[in-house]
């Protein structure tokens, strides 16, 4: 909060800098704000303007564009490179199975609507701050780029750059830098806060028996699942407090179908569910929920709407894809009406809508209507129709997004938000759901990857496999083959989902702490101050000597997950510190 000479503290919105410091060359405007660059680089014969916002620990630069034709244009941030010593950036990238988490001399990556996050981190060696930069706007598709100035020795500033394109100008960009020296973690997450507040965006809240442990078939039976498979699970089911099913890529296709070839009519398989309409009826007599796997934007060259709507798939030039073209209002009353039908003709909960983070290359048919080209507003739109379809059959449906696609922009269109396939890496899971609880936050839902494991998987992994996915606040989810798994491995399960219906609550509204300071987040923390109650995940090298909490908290649940398997350490809150002996891999519980 700045203050002025005389101490007043000034309100927490305020313009205090418009124009001011700003430096104007042909196609560049220049503004200075303590110390760093920010430059905005455009084309065309109109003049921007920039002012700066001071904002609870954040800076704001606008830049508002003028009206008339645009196209692309760029907005940099310079800040000498001086104490950084790793970069934390908004980016997944889920089939390379890496966060990007380190300064290359020269890296880049892509962000929209439905995919990663236009934000970078600095921090250094103690994991402290040194800036987030970020854009307000998470919905245009950006190009984001950070190195150092190598045009002329000596190389000393570090450029991250924002790289857009409209058609038209008229409209306002604002980059937030957050410089506060405070762990890298909460800068992030106070940026996306801000960003979040900014845009308007309120996250579509989870109904809550979406809290509660889902099953799903995906590892378990892959393409081969049938009725009677899913009719043997539910006594399971029942017994462990499992409340919701999810039958994946399988239910509309027989198994030798590809997904992509045979997506479109979204019918049950009567090889494979000779009643699903029944099946439905009969989880929900038995106090189960119902889900199905879609994708409501692909339109195989196998079924039988793509007569109907080949037309509106992209088209690159010389080949037509199997993805709907979101710009075209066919693809999103299509699309709409499709889980509609799905919604009501298996009477379900909700649906895990799978791969809208890919809608193939850009789309250059003529014939569709890609209105200013902003292709992030398109997809925005699409996923917004599929929202409204779902709720309009079912007000209290879930609506399952996966990382990468749950994005800030889209909070509005899912509730359950889950971490990309990892069914035998569990520091994957543990990392997505800690990357997930960076923004997102109750009332929307984490799920975590389905767990699996191999027949033969030793107990203790097991069991650190669902602590971990508890601990770093995901919703325990299996996809295990319940009647077949035995009893031993029966019985690990029932204990965690036991501690977790106990600490459900508490978990789902507990914040995001992180106390490493390396790039894998490997110590962290979901604290509930309201509650008194923390939730201490150790996944790192050693047991670390201490952790602080925060003051308020009055009992700490610690799971040692880490390599080293015991260990002493001190918990911190406020004034109380007390010592503990990890000796096992189950939850220790602490008083403070
Ligand atoms: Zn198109």
């Amino acid at each position: 909060m700045p203050r002025r000479a005389s101490g007043r503290r000034l309100p927490s919105q305020v313009l205090v800098e418009t124009g001011t410091a700003e430096v104007r060359e042909e196609n560049l405007l220049q503004m200075t704000v303590d110390g760093w660059k920010v430059l905005l680089e455009w084309k065309g014969p109109g003049k921007p303007a920039g002012s700066i916002e001071r904002c609870e620990g954040t800076t704001l630069v606008h830049f508002d564009l003028p009206k008339g034709p645009l196209g692309e244009y760029h907005i940099s941030v310079q800040q000498p490179f001086i104490d950084i010593h790793r970069s934390w950036s908004g980016s997944v990238d889920c089939w390379r199975g890496s966060e990007l988490t380190s300064i290359a001399l020269n890296f880049s990556f892509n962000t929209a609507a439905n995919f990663n996050l236009p934000v970078i981190c600095n921090y250094a060696r103690t994991g402290e701050n040194r800036g987030v930069i970020g854009l307000i706007d998470h919905v245009t598709a950006t190009l984001v780029n950070q190195r150092p100035l190598i045009e002329e020795p000596p190389m000393h500033l570090l450029q991250t750059r924002f790289s857009r394109q409209r058609r038209t100008g008229g409209f306002r960009e604002t980059v937030v830098l957050c410089r506060e020296k405070r762990h890298f973690v909460e800068a992030i997450r106070r940026v996306m806060k801000l960003c979040r507040q900014r845009q308007g965006i309120k996250p579509l809240p989870a109904p809550d028996w979406a809290r509660d442990p889902v099953w799903c078939s995906w590892y378990s039976h892959l393409y081969g699942l049938t009725q009677r498979q899913v009719e043997e699970q539910i006594p399971h089911l029942k017994r462990l407090g499992v409340r919701t099913v999810l039958l994946d890529a399988s239910w509309f296709k027989k198994p030798h179908e590809a997904y992509h070839r045979k997506s479109g009519d979204y019918r049950a398989e009567l090889s494979l569910f000779p009643d699903l309409p029944g099946l439905s009826r009969r989880l929900h007599s038995e106090g189960l929920k119902l889900m199905l796997w879609c994708v409501p934007h692909f339109v195989g060259v196998h079924s039988r709407k793509r007569r109907a709507m080949g037309a509106y798939c992209v088209r690159d030039g010389k080949a037509r894809s199997y993805q709907l073209c979101p710009f075209c209002d066919e693809s999103k009353a299509y699309a709409r009406a499709l889980v509609e039908r799905v919604m009501r003709e298996y009477e379900l909960d909700g649906l895990k809508l799978d791969f809208l983070d890919q809608f193939g290359p850009a789309c250059a048919d003529p014939a569709h209507n890609h209105g200013d080209g902003n292709f992030g507003a398109a997809v925005t739109e699409f996923m917004r129709a599929v929202r409204d379809g779902i709720l309009h059959v079912n007000p209290a449906a879930a609506i399952e997004y996966r990382i990468s696609y749950s994005t800030l922009a889209t909070l509005p269109f899912a509730n359950c938000h889950r971490g990309n396939d990892a069914p035998y890496d569990a520091d994957y899971m543990r990392r997505e759901n800690l990357f997930l609880r960076l923004f997102c936050d109750y009332p929307s839902a984490i799920w975590n990857d389905y767990a699996y494991w191999h027949a033969l998987e030793k107990p203790e992994n097991i069991s650190l496999m669902l602590g971990q996915q508890i601990f770093s606040g995901g919703v325990p989810t299996l996809s295990i083959n319940l009647a077949q798994c035995g009893q031993a491995q029966r019985r690990i399960i029932g204990r965690w989902l036991e501690f977790y219906r106990r600490s459900r609550d508490t978990l789902a509204r507990a914040e995001l702490s992180v106390h490493s300071a390396d790039s894998s987040f490997s110590d962290s923390s979901l604290q509930n101050v309201e509650k008194g109650d923390a939730f201490v995940l150790l996944a790192g090298q050693h047991v670390p000597a201490k952790i602080n909490l925060q003051p308020g908290i009055r009992r700490a649940w610690v799971l040692n997950a880490g390599a080293e398997k015991g260990g002493e350490m001190s918990l911190v809150s406020g004034k109380s510190e007390t010592r503990l002996r990890l000796t096992q891999r189950g939850p220790v519980l602490a008083s403070l």
